[in-house]
């Protein structure tokens, strides 16, 4: 680098004598400069592509002035999943057709939102893949797939996902599964650098989340607070990649020290018995923020293992900083202010959801504020500068709290709260009033626009003692929802439990829903709804149906569907003005981006996630499959190309293929195991049309193979991960007899309704 410098400079002095010096000099320094540039950065772009100006602060809090560009995963630096494009509007939207696809082989969820930045279009998808395009024409520039350790599949609370990259100053940031951060050369896609962001990879860590820029820093969380994680984030010198500091969100065992400041007044909102062991959470999985102007970071924090407070934490306290907003300094890593949206969380509260920073006049005054509506049912808005409370009005039925006090700013508890004594249904479920999937704020209208979840869920305290299993589960996962379902009613867990109906007494519908709420965030109320369940209003899937929002200057509101329609609204009043049949069933956010002159709305395709991995009739990926696709739209546009549809063979169960075996205490055991590691995934699988296989329909090749499956890895590229750390031979052939028992089950009583039925 200081070559070229001293070159150029040398050249000038030489040639300074002859001509005007001074001019000479300052051109050589400006050659120098531009040549240490390019040098650092090796730019390339394709040929057709002019490059403008760096990707870097002045033009990031200028994007106002280009707005054909996306360049973070919600576009700009307030997060805002607003395009201030305007060609595709309410009169012309209906037009709305097919500009080019991608396809990627995984069947994973896709739950990312492209960025396009100077014609190029980079796309993240599951495990930590990268796949830069020309955002014309769709062809591929460069790929990049990182290699995952195996045991990081299984590691995941709710599906092997990516939720986006960073874009700065010629690199792109992205992390893989298994924890690790990668920087990427913008113009082919090589390996920069790479960090290991994991502190202890016999945990269950994961990265599921994008890494986010902030000052000179790329920084990163992680996943895996149902598991054993203790959640943080790393900021990493966007020069060479070495970390510049490292912020825990919940403390250690204080008898071993803290690692910053900040943790000692944390502690003391912590039982000193706390289970210090499991970890304890609060781990930064998905949305982050930075505001460029006042230099601060905001991250989300999410729940603790186990769920019940009573558990990990048995003298109570509020837990900090599980469930917050925290505002660091990005320079030094210092905590600044934060906010707990959920004290002393015992619902799976997380406050990752995404944050949205804007300007807004409240009471007659320009406010900067930061807005969230997390899991817990309340949209919040902060003075993003401060961190004081301005508002928070339930967007969703809220059950276990009746208000935020606004002089404490903290949530009143009702006596429908607490579960510690006897079952409680509770609103919002679990799987929150709001979960990753991203809302958007459109300043012409002043509304955000949420994908919102109606649903409660029945809690209760385990009957046996908490045991600690290391880089296993350890939620202890005591909840079912009010609907059918292994993972609601039919579950084994509903058979301890009073009848729905006495719990119900009293309480809100318990009917699941969907909807896409236009929310106020000044006057805090309601400006129109739309009932998104599609056909699945009362099934768990209702709530999946609705994935993230975009928004645009053309008054629209852009939504996919698992149904596998894109639709947008009108953002002022709601009306539904467009239902394209993508034929690809869709939870991403989409985004919209121009290039000479046409506007193009793009969006990922591919379910998973939480609850995603039944498809059910009715659903795209039921239909023609779930691998991933990228689709591209513009005015006047082709039909969209439809996948070839599957057939579905029918459902009747054939007698397993193999004998019962083990004694009824092994398959107690194994049910026991299968409840507490397998029944993420596997549970609610009931041969419908799954990603996830049935293990009720295993062959006889699955059961010959079952052992090499969990303890030999033998099918990871399929998504089934290794188990060999967590459990031994003889757990496994407890799961097995468990699995084949229950297949018996099954078909016994299949055959059972048949005959009863004659
Ligand atoms: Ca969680």
């Amino acid at each position: 680098m200081s070559r070229a410098f001293l070159i150029t400079t040398e050249f000038a002095s030489w040639i300074g004598t002859r001509v005007g010096a001074r001019t000479v000099r300052l051109l050589a320094v400006m050659l120098a400069v531009s040549l240490l540039y390019a040098c650092s950065h090796r730019i390339q772009y394709p040929a057709d592509k002019t490059v403008s100006k760096p990707i870097d602060k002045a033009r990031l809090v200028k994007l106002a002035d280009e707005p054909g560009t996306w360049l973070t995963g919600g576009r700009d630096y307030q997060q805002s999943y607003y395009s201030p494009l305007a060609q595709i509007n309410r009169d012309n939207v209906s037009r709305l057709g097919y500009a080019w696809h991608s396809d990627f082989e995984s069947e994973h969820g896709f739950e990312s939102t492209p960025s396009v930045v100077d014609g190029v279009m980079y796309a993240s998808g599951p495990t930590g893949t990268v796949r830069a395009m020309d955002a014309t024409s769709g062809k591929t520039l460069w790929e990049f797939a990182p290699e995952i350790d195996p045991a990081a599949v299984r590691r995941v609370c709710c599906g092997v996902v990516n939720r986006g990259l960073a874009i700065w100053k010629g690199t792109v940031y992205v992390a893989s599964l298994d924890g690790y951060l990668y920087a990427l050369d913008i113009g082919d896609g090589a390996v920069r650098w790479k960090a290991d962001t994991i502190i202890d990879h016999q945990r269950g860590y994961t990265i599921t989340g994008a890494p986010y820029i902030a000052a000179d820093k790329v920084v990163i969380g992680n996943a895996g607070a149902e598991f054993d994680a203790r959640g943080y984030v790393s900021a990493y010198s966007i020069a060479d990649g070495s970390l510049s500091w490292r912020f825990f969100t919940v403390p250690g065992d204080p008898e071993l020290g803290f690692e910053h400041p900040e943790l000692e007044p944390a502690a003391a909102t912590w039982d000193p018995n706390s289970l210090w062991e499991v970890g304890l959470g609060g781990t930064v999985w998905d949305a982050m923020a930075y505001d460029p102007q006042l230099n601060l970071l905001y991250i989300g924090t999410g729940n603790a293992a186990p769920y019940p407070r009573k558990l990990r934490s048995p003298a109570g306290g509020d837990n900090l900083y599980l469930s917050s907003i925290l505002a660091l300094n990005p320079d030094t890593g210092r905590l600044v202010w934060y906010y707990q949206t959920t004290p002393g969380d015992n619902w799976d509260f997380t406050a990752t959801q995404k944050m949205i920073l804007a300007d807004l006049d409240i009471a007659g005054q320009r406010r900067q504020v930061i807005m969230q509506a997390p899991k817990n049912g309340f949209f919040y808005v902060l003075d993003r500068a401060t961190g004081q409370l301005i508002s928070a009005q339930p967007y969703a039925t809220t059950t276990w709290a009746s208000h935020i006090d606004m002089a404490t700013g903290r949530p009143v508890e009702t006596s429908q709260a607490e579960y510690f004594d006897a079952p409680k249904l509770i609103f919002p479920s679990a799987a929150g009033a709001h979960n990753w999937q991203p809302m958007a704020y459109n300043p012409g209208t002043g509304l955000v626009y949420i994908p919102v979840i109606e649903a409660g869920a029945i809690w209760t305290m385990p009957s046996q003692p908490f045991e600690y299993i290391k880089g296993g589960i350890n939620s202890t996962s005591l909840y079912i929802f009010p609907a059918p379902g292994e993972w609601g009613l039919d579950s084994e867990l509903a058979k301890t439990l009073p009848p729905l109906a006495e719990l119900a007494s009293g309480q809100p519908d318990t009917t699941i829903r969907g909807f896409l709420r236009a929310w106020n965030p000044v006057t805090q109320a309601l400006a129109w709804e739309r009932e998104t369940s599609g056909p699945w209003v009362g099934d768990m899937t209702a709530f999946w149906n609705g994935g993230g929002t975009m928004t645009t200057a053309g008054n629209l509101v852009f939504q996919g569907r698992g149904t596998g329609h894109l639709v947008a609204l009108d953002a002022r009043t709601g009306e539904e003005l467009l239902s394209l049949d993508l034929a690809a069933s869709v939870m991403a956010a989409p985004m919209s981006y121009s290039i000479d002159g046409t506007q193009y709305i793009a969006v990922l395709s591919g379910i998973g996630g939480g609850n995603g991995n039944t498809y059910l009739p009715g659903s795209a990926s039921y239909t023609y499959g779930n691998k991933g696709r990228l689709i591209v739209l513009k005015l006047g546009g082709a039909t969209v190309p439809k996948r070839a549809e599957l057939s579905h063979q029918d459902n009747t169960l054939s007698p397993p293929p193999v004998a019962r075996r083990g004694t009824a205490t092994e398959i107690a055991r194994g049910g026991e195991i299968f409840l507490r590691q397998c029944a993420k995934c596997h549970a609610n699988i009931d041969g419908r049309g799954a990603g996830i296989p049935d293990l009720k329909r295993m062959s006889a090749t699955t059961h010959a193979e079952f052992n090499d499956i969990l303890l030999r890895g033998s099918r990871v590229d399929r998504g089934m991960g290794n188990f060999s750390d967590l459990l031994t031979p003889a757990e496994v052939e407890s799961v097995h007899s468990y699995l084949i028992d229950q297949a018996w089950q099954a078909f016994e009583q299949e055959s059972q309704t048949a005959n009863n039925s004659l």
